[in-house]
């Protein structure tokens, strides 16, 4: 479909004539290991820095609360993890991840409707947040040139003043060891801010003099609720995962059973318009009964619970305008969630990082063609740019789709083309229970391995009209 999947490596350089000389990350989860994986093929060394000390095996860890919610790797996502780490699935498998098909082992009710089942080659993999991080984390500190700094804090950044002119150029960062407390400045010609939704990056900007990024924010107040279950020894249905979607504008309620590793259920109850699922235990159970189906209830009821529910309530969708800053810090540059935090219920924000070490990838190697002498100059700019326009159909499907809601903040006016795509994407949602080939359309554009233009291909588009057109003679 177009998609660009090949990375350049450090074999394609001549022996020993990597661009760059250091190249810091600041935040050691999904966006700053990717990043990193990226920056092996251009920088003779690479530091991650990370505030948590960080789990030998896959375990949960505070500096990333979001880990104890499902998290679905969309396949373009997998996609690229597999270019970077090759073989990462299989290595996932062998520790027990568990393989999804999308169209004969999800079962999905999508507006009260379940969509049908049907032969796919849209093969998934099921896993554990922690177990994700730790098989990449494991790969990456495999290469003698990256380093972990664990336990440390990013305070701000280091600058090259220039003379008056406030900072012309990063030359590296600020820590404090959470262990002593001791501080110190890391030198670096590149610096990756990739720590997350709560990002400094903004106030550490002003610190130096530039104008920190406009924020949008869209916020549909979305909750979630998870709970860990043992899978019953007797469950003998057909699905792998169990998906009732909330549908706007009034069923706010939502749930989706998700299976990881060691034979276990990610239970996790979604409440949207600020009906929060409780995580106590009963209401937790009673909310499940609640929903439009009955099914999550009945395969949770009797089963195990192994954790305690735990909550996640900030969900909005915050995009931070990096792409139109008007000064730029040359050597500094803004990656994943620290830009566009997405909310979650469309899990795009780790295949969106995977997408974005792409773009990184590319800038790297565009700037190492214009500029043959190491000068990083200009990068910054570029990459927000590009990164803007990475960032731009992920933003508006998942706002998009959360404007539907009454109570969403931040709701502007739709365009003429905006309605008439939210219109459509209705009709496709209400063809999808009773049409497979817009089903398979619509997955292909949900996991980013097709465009969202596949929608309105003439063949896809005439089973909407078809479908919609019997529909309304029956209804
Ligand atoms: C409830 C929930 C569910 C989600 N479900 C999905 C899903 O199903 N699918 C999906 O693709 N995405 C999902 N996401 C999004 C996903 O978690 C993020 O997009 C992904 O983790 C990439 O984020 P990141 O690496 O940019 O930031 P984070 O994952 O937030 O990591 C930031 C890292 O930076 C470190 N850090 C922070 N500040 C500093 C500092 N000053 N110095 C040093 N280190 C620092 C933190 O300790 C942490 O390790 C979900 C998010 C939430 C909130």
């Amino acid at each position: 479909m177009g998609y660009r999947m090949s990375f350049s490596t450090s074999a394609d350089r001549p022996a020993n004539k990597l661009a760059y000389g250091h190249a810091v990350v600041i935040g050691g989860s999904m966006a700053g290991l990717t990043a990193a994986r990226v920056l092996l093929n251009h920088f003779e060394r690479v530091t991650i820095i990370e505030r948590d000390r960080l789990p030998a095996g896959p375990e949960f860890r505070k500096g990333v609360p979001q880990a104890r919610h499902p998290h679905v790797l969309l396949l373009r996502g997998q996609q690229i993890l597999e270019e970077l780490f090759p073989g990462l699935r299989d290595e996932l498998l062998d520790q027990d991840a568990v393989p999804i098909n999308f169209g004969n082992e999800m079962h999905f009710q999508m507006m009260g409707k379940w969509l049908p089942h049907y032969q796919t080659e849209m093969e998934a993999t099921a896993c554990s947040r922690p177990l994700l991080e730790g098989a990449i984390r494991q790969r990456l500190a495999a290469y003698p040139q990256l380093s972990f700094c664990q336990e440390s804090e990013v305070t701000g950044l280091v600058a090259d003043m220039g003379g008056s002119w406030a900072g012309k150029r990063v030359t590296g960062v600020q820590i404090r060891s959470r262990s002593d407390g001791s501080t110190q400045e890391i030198a670096a010609d590149l610096v990756i801010d990739a720590s997350g939704r709560h990002s400094n990056a903004p106030a550490w900007l002003t610190a130096l003099g530039y104008t920190p990024p406009q924020e949008t924010t869209v916020n549909a107040f979305a909750g979630y609720a998870t709970r860990i279950y043992e899978c019953p020894a007797d469950f003998a249905e057909s699905w792998k995962i169990l998906y009732v979607m909330p549908a706007a504008p009034e069923n706010t309620r939502g749930g989706i059973i998700l299976p990881l590793e060691g034979n276990r259920w990610h239970v996790c109850l979604v409440g949207m318009s600020g009906d929060y699922p409780p995580t106590d235990e009963e209401s937790f159970l009673a909310f499940a009964r609640s929903l439009p189906s009955d099914r999550i209830y009945e395969a949770i009821k009797d089963a195990r619970p192994l954790t305690d529910p735990y909550g996640f309530r900030q969900a909005e969708n915050r995009l931070r305008h990096y792409d139109e800053l008007p000064r730029y810090l040359d050597g500094f540059l803004v990656f994943g969630d620290a830009v566009y935090a997405l909310n979650p219920v469309y899990a795009q924000g780790m295949t969106v990082a995977a997408i974005s070490t792409t773009t990184l990838d590319e800038c790297l190697s565009q700037q190492r063609e214009r500029n043959q002498d190491g000068d990083l100059s200009g990068l910054a700019a570029q990459f927000q740019k590009e990164l803007g326009k990475v960032i731009m159909p992920p933003w508006q499907l998942a706002t998009g789709e959360d404007m539907r809601w009454p109570a969403t903040e931040g709701k502007k006016e739709l365009g003429t083309g905006e309605r008439l795509i939210q219109g459509y994407m209705g009709r496709v949602m209400r063809a999808m229970p009773h049409n497979v080939k817009v089903t398979d359309a619509f997955y292909h554009v949900q996991h980013m391995i097709a465009p969202p233009t596949l929608l309105m291909r003439p063949d896809i588009l005439l089973q909407v009209v078809k479908t919609n057109m019997q529909l309304g003679r029956s209804a």
